[in-house]
């Protein structure tokens, strides 16, 4: 079944943003994910969780960091590695695994913004898969506006005590190393903003519930509380008062992150909905074969088509460093809200067998429908574009 899908080809014809050795490198990631993570992605789903283990097998076989410099034991290379490695994610739909928001989103704050030191003593460790990463923004009472953030740190000698609750936080179970989205001047909004480093086992530090979610079965989405944590002023990311600046310049390619994966799903559900519709008979045909079913499919062609340019457009601006705030923010609202449309109407064909969770089109429509809420909603991107008309 597996014939054009983010390969060097797309329904589009050929894919020019990648070079031969980043198609070597998706033959490794390919391997991998088939013999690492496929066969036992389902009892995952049932564990609520990734086992360590995993992480430290990606690590050894040069899945983590691949953007991270050599020197801190990345493979040094640029985000076309990391964009392999999310299509893998989504085709096989084995969502779990939270490389992504560990390789592309956490580890680059550290390396642009930790102290040589602690770049030292952290950087390696997460590369080999020994120390996860993960970034707590949300609060229970706020998400969407980052600048309303209620917890707080406040400087005591060489130390910051950190105070307040996140949720809905990413590897939160497995991670080791939190970054902290604080307050660090609570009358300055958004210019009283800084990114702080907890690490696991500090005291004060606490994870709350493993969050039971209607999708990404597989992936540990936690509370974490922080009472009285004191982490030395070295765990500061950049300057303080900064925090809101950083995470605004990285917020892009947390976006296209979101835009890449959702153009995978849609080629991989399009494909297996195809097959799935030609083998599939009612009142004496296969259900391809009503006009309306195949015009559905049809119009899922055309627009996954250009939806896999389109991002492949924006990969390749990223790949220059000419990815604009606008343009990923335009990327994730159309991957998401698409797929999400699409990926119904492919549940709607498979009639009640779509419903049924063992089937790969229910769990793919389940995972996808957080692509509209997290990493921006869907209105905070409208209001990102509006901002520019
Ligand atoms: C599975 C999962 C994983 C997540 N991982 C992480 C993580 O690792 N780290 C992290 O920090 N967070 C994470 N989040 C949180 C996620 O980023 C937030 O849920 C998201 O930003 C929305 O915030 P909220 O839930 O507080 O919704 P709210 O901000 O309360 O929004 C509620 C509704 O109001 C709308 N709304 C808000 N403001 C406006 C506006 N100005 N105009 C129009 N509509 C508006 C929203 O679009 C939404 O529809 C995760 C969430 C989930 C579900």
């Amino acid at each position: 079944m597996d014939t054009h899908i983010a390969t060097g080809r797309s329904l589009a014809g050929p894919r020019t943003v990648y070079t031969a050795e980043h198609e070597m490198f998706r033959d490794q990631v390919r391997r991998f994910f088939e013999k690492h993570i496929v066969p036992h992605h389902r009892q995952w789903e049932r564990d609520g969780i990734v086992p360590r283990a995993l992480w430290l097998e990606a690590g050894a076989a040069g899945l983590l960091c691949p953007m991270l410099a050599e020197e801190y034991g990345g493979a040094g290379t640029d985000f076309g590695y990391s964009a392999i490695i999310i299509e893998e994610i989504a085709r096989t739909n084995c969502s779990g695994p939270g490389f992504p928001l560990h390789s592309d989103i956490v580890v680059p704050y550290v390396a642009d913004l930790a102290t040589q030191a602690r770049r030292a003593e952290w950087l390696p460790r997460m590369a080999r898969g020994e120390l996860i990463g993960a970034i707590a923004m949300t609060e229970p009472g706020m998400g969407s506006d980052l600048k309303a953030v209620r917890t707080t740190a406040r400087r005591e000698g060489g130390d910051y005590v950190i105070n307040g609750s996140k949720t809905f936080i990413s590897n939160g179970q497995n991670a080791g190393l939190v970054i902290v989205v604080a307050k660090t001047d609570p009358a300055a909004g958004r210019k009283g903003i800084s990114l702080i480093c907890v690490e696991d086992g500090t005291p004060g530090f606490t994870r709350g519930r493993n969050l039971e979610k209607i999708g990404l079965h597989a992936q540990d989405t936690s509370e974490l509380f922080f009472d009285d944590v004191r982490v030395p002023v070295a765990n500061l990311l950049g300057e303080e008062n900064r925090g809101f600046s950083y995470l605004i310049r990285n917020l892009p390619q947390e976006r296209l992150v979101i835009a890449i994966r959702a153009a995978t799903s849609m080629e991989t559900m399009l494909e297996l909905t195809v097959a799935y519709t030609k083998g599939r008979e009612a009142f004496g045909q296969p259900i391809i074969d009503f006009q309306h079913n195949r015009f559905k499919l049809a119009d899922a062609k055309a627009q996954s088509t250009m939806f896999r340019v389109f991002a492949d457009h924006c990969l390749a601006l990223h790949l220059r460093g000419e990815l604009t705030v606008e343009l990923a923010a335009t990327a994730k609202l159309l991957g998401a809200e698409m797929q999400n449309k699409l990926l119904d109407d492919f549940l709607q064909l498979h009639g009640g067998y779509g419903y049924i969770a063992e089937y790969a089109i229910g769990r793919a429509w389940a995972d996808a429908r957080v692509g509209r809420i997290y990493g921006g909603s869907s209105e905070i991107m409208r209001e990102i574009i509006g901002r520019t008309l």
